[in-house]
């Protein structure tokens, strides 16, 4: 089973490491490598090769990936960060925030 407890567009909050207490935006799931991509998260500078006169290259600000355990879902009901369980409801399967009881 590859799938993750968070998903692209999920907001959620960094549990450790460098960004521990940060929320955004997830950008990218990678469910072969359980590892996330989040805004503004993990930030790493690249450095770009100059690619033509609209693309001089430099250094770039970019979103490092990292492990989905690491972060936690953001209820967008009650704005806390909580595990959820799932329901079906209407033949569709939603999560349920188990602080406020939500489903989205
Ligand atoms: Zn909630």
């Amino acid at each position: 089973m590859n799938s993750l407890h968070v998903k692209k567009g999920d907001t959620v909050e960094v549990l450790s490491g460098k960004d521990r207490g940060v929320r955004g935006e997830v950008r990218r799931v990678y469910p072969q490598t359980g590892r996330v991509t989040v805004e503004g998260v993990a930030m790493v500078k690249k450095h770009q090769r100059a690619q033509g006169p609209n693309n001089p290259g430099g250094i770039i600000d970019r979103e490092g990936t990292v492990d989905a355990s690491t972060v936690m879902l953001v209820c967008p009901k009650c704005s806390e960060k909580t595990r959820v369980g799932h329901v079906v409801e209407n033949g569709k399967k939603v999560r349920v925030c188990k602080k406020c009881g939500a489903h989205f």
